[in-house]
């Protein structure tokens, strides 16, 4: 399948199914796959490990930044995609715990982080062909991506998917308690002063409460056909 050199920015509420679109995107078109969200996860893992946040979730974000380095995260790919590591520890599992979704919202915050996080993804991304997902990467940390996705989805339905997905790592949770991160995430992630999560203005919406991630296969390619031209994706 012919496809230019672009980033392409998918954007969106938490649990909207992006990484899973975004790795079949990737998949497809022989991009690499960049998870900014798992990074996030990855520093709260650490912050966790090394008792840097607390039970309400205050962060001692000057020794968490300048430790930062040490935790050297980064992604492998294998056979069955891209997988997060902190060092030669796959935390792949780890990172999508209740917990750490719990406390990841509160650390994403933090601008220093913040920081950290875009560095990161700016050096993995400056070859192109990267597909990224999460917040503000159309807005913030790719303003000039060249195809910007911004999903949403209803939130009981989020819920449902997330839920799904946990009980299939073996991790038995409440659809009210899932719901409920869901939601707050939703508010901090829109409401923080540093890089809010945003509808950059040149992204396009995609609704997927009622697609399947075929559907929205069909959908980009129609949607790159459309916007490059005359590639072979509509065959
Ligand atoms: O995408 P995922 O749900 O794994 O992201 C975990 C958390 O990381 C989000 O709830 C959000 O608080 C934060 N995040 C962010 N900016 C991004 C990606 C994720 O603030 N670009």
């Amino acid at each position: 399948m012919l496809i230019p050199d672009i980033i392409i920015a998918i954007d969106g509420y938490s649990s909207t199914g992006k990484s899973s679109f975004a790795r079949l995107i990737a998949k497809e078109f022989g991009f690499i796959y960049l998870d900014s969200g798992a990074l996030y996860r990855g520093v709260t893992l650490f912050a966790v490990e090394h008792s840097l946040i607390d039970d309400k979730n205050e962060v001692d974000a000057e020794t968490l930044v300048s430790m930062l380095p040490e935790a050297d995260l980064h992604f492998e790919t294998d056979s069955e995609g891209s997988k997060t590591y902190m060092g030669s520890r796959c935390i792949e599992k780890e990172i999508r715990s209740l917990d750490i979704s719990r406390k990841v919202s509160p650390i994403a915050t933090l601008p220093a982080i913040r920081e950290f996080v875009d560095r990161k993804l700016r050096e993995l991304g400056r070859k192109k062909r990267a597909v990224i997902d999460g917040r503000d990467i159309g807005s913030t940390v790719f303003p000039n991506a060249e195809l910007k996705i911004f999903m949403t989805a209803d939130p009981e339905i989020r819920a449902m998917r997330r839920m799904k997905e946990m009980e299939g790592k073996g991790e038995k949770v409440k659809f009210e308690d899932v719901l409920a991160n869901v939601m707050e995430r939703d508010y901090i992630d829109s409401h923080r002063k540093a890089s809010p999560l945003t509808k950059a203005a040149d992204a396009v919406e995609l609704d997927n409460s009622y697609m399947t991630l075929d559907e929205q296969m069909v959908w980009i390619k129609e949607l790159i056909a459309d916007k490059f031209g005359d590639t072979d994706v509509k065959k």
